[in-house]
């Protein structure tokens, strides 16, 4: 073992960072460091036991823990609800996690600017119940809309299934504020529809995975709530290739679905066995869809494609009730998928053109590889999760999963998608920044970095290291 002749003693450090943070709190028992610095969504990566848990109450706890950071030559994990599926807010050893998670105020929801100014630690779902209540409602819903945050979805660039009606978290993002690494505040953008002065800096935050500034403010668009019924249906097909067909005619159709989600056989068999349920009996793909608003014609025209693509045992329902049991059936899907495995789910997206070709593919893969891939993905918007799955008790992920994610990737890049849709980098993509980017840009980004944080204080590591 090396020894490390430090400067400062641990309790030197930990003494001095109580003294930064007044307003919110520092845990450094085992207990809460284990369970803040290790999180089961994704494995494969470095990861370790940070040495404090600083849960922050206001802007000056936060430049209170950057100030300690900066003392001390100590990484700063920004972290809020900790469902990153990347590795992206897992500990480092020795590392300060700074958790946004008890920042989450709704300070303001206006329904004369048709947007929300919140804390970060708002959870995405809250956010929008509270919006609804006006007759607005926030649009991007990711999987993890029930506990996410909208700190980390901003972090993230979270997407979702409305995705391929109202964009990604970016298209609905004004404004923010962050502290930087050196402790300064910004507000980057505003509250007004368009902008167009200066550089973005806003949607360079957005997707920056923590790494350039820690997010305490953000506003964000809400749209009023449509007219008219929702929607919801259910079809089968043949298998994913058709079904990716399907998807792109309605999607080119003119009745602007609001969810377009494919499961592929494996993960309906799956979650046949989660549910108690008899779909795959049906055939081989699932579709779930969702038109808001949805006029009687425009039903009319998705039933129209869908018996033209094949689609069978189709079944539609305006019942509000039906349609949140879809709705979470939908999210079963990956608890169906994991089943208490180890797993790795993947979010490469495709151009719409490319879909049909990338499900082919990994139905293929699967096969050459001798694995089962379950593939699902928000199909409407392109967005593709594959989930790759291996024994609990194997700790290390094995070659064959090693070699189907390169090849997964490399595919990708051939058919010119990219390898991150919406859960962002983190720790787990961040080898392929150089095929993904190419050198200049990948260059370019390291310099943005070490403008924005020369130190490398702030999730070193992750996203583009
Ligand atoms: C079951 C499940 C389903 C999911 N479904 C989807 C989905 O459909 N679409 C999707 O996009 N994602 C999905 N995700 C992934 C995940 O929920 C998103 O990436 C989400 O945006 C992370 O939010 P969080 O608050 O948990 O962030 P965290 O995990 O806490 O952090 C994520 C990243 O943001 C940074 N960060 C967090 N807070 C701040 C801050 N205040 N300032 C600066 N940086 C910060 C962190 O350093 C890290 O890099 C899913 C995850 C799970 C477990």
């Amino acid at each position: 073992m090396m020894t490390v002749f430090s400067a400062y003693s641990d309790e030197d450090i930990l003494a001095y960072l109580k003294s930064q943070v007044m307003d919110g709190t520092v845990a450094t028992d085992e207990e809460t460091l284990r369970k803040q610095s290790f999180n089961p969504n994704a494995t494969g990566g470095e990861t370790g036991l940070a040495r404090a848990f600083v849960s922050v109450a206001s802007v000056a706890d936060i430049q209170g823990v950057l100030r300690t950071a900066r003392k001390f030559h100590i990484a700063v994990i920004p972290q809020t609800t900790f469902s990153s599926t990347v590795i992206g807010s897992d500990g480092l050893t020795g590392a300060i996690i700074l958790s946004t998670r008890k920042m989450n105020k709704i300070l303001e929801i206006s329904k004369e600017d048709s947007v929300a100014v919140v804390q970060p630690g708002v959870v995405n779902g809250d956010l929008d119940q509270e919006a609804r209540k006006q007759g607005l409602f926030y649009a991007p819903d990711p999987g993890s809309k029930p506990f996410s945050s909208i700190g980390g979805n901003v972090s993230t660039n979270a997407g979702g299934m409305s995705t391929v009606r109202y964009g990604a978290t970016k298209d609905n993002v004004l404004g923010l504020k962050a502290v930087l690494a050196d402790g300064r505040t910004v507000s980057l953008g505003g509250r007004t529809l368009k902008q167009a002065f200066g550089y973005d800096l806003t949607q360079l935050f957005v997707g920056s995975e923590g790494t350039l500034g820690i997010i305490y403010e953000v506003t964000v668009k809400l749209m009023p709530i449509p007219l008219g019924q929702s929607v919801m249906g259910v079809a089968f097909f043949d298998d994913m290739l058709v079904l990716a067909q399907g998807v792109t005619a309605i999607r080119m159709s003119g009745v602007y679905p609001t969810m377009l989600e494919a499961l592929d056989g494996n993960t309906v068999v799956a979650l046949d066995k989660y549910e108690h349920t008899h779909y795959a009996d049906h055939s081989g793909a699932m579709l779930i869809f969702r038109l808001e608003g949805g006029s009687p014609e425009n039903v009319q025209v998705v039933r129209q494609l869908l018996d033209q693509y094949h689609g069978q045992n189709v079944t539609v329902t305006t019942d509000e009730t039906e349609q949140e049991k879809l709705e979470q059936l939908r999210r079963d899907m990956l608890p169906a998928v994991f089943a208490g495995r180890n797993h790795l789910m993947e979010d490469m997206a495709m151009p719409l053109s490319k879909l049909a070709p990338m499900m082919d593919y990994l139905q293929e893969l699967g096969q050459k590889l001798g694995i089962t891939i379950y593939t699902a993905g928000h199909a409407g918007d392109g967005n593709v999760h594959p989930t790759f799955v291996w024994d609990k008790d194997v700790d290390e992920v094995p070659p064959v999963i090693i070699e189907a994610l390169r090849q997964t990737f490399w595919k990708t890049l051939e058919l010119g998608g990219t390898i991150s849709g919406e859960h962002a980098v983190g720790m787990l993509k961040n080898q392929w920044n150089n095929p993904e980017l190419g050198e200049t840009v990948d260059q370019l980004q390291h310099q943005i970095k070490t403008l924005f944080d020369p130190m490398n204080l702030l999730n070193p590591k992750r996203k583009i290291d």
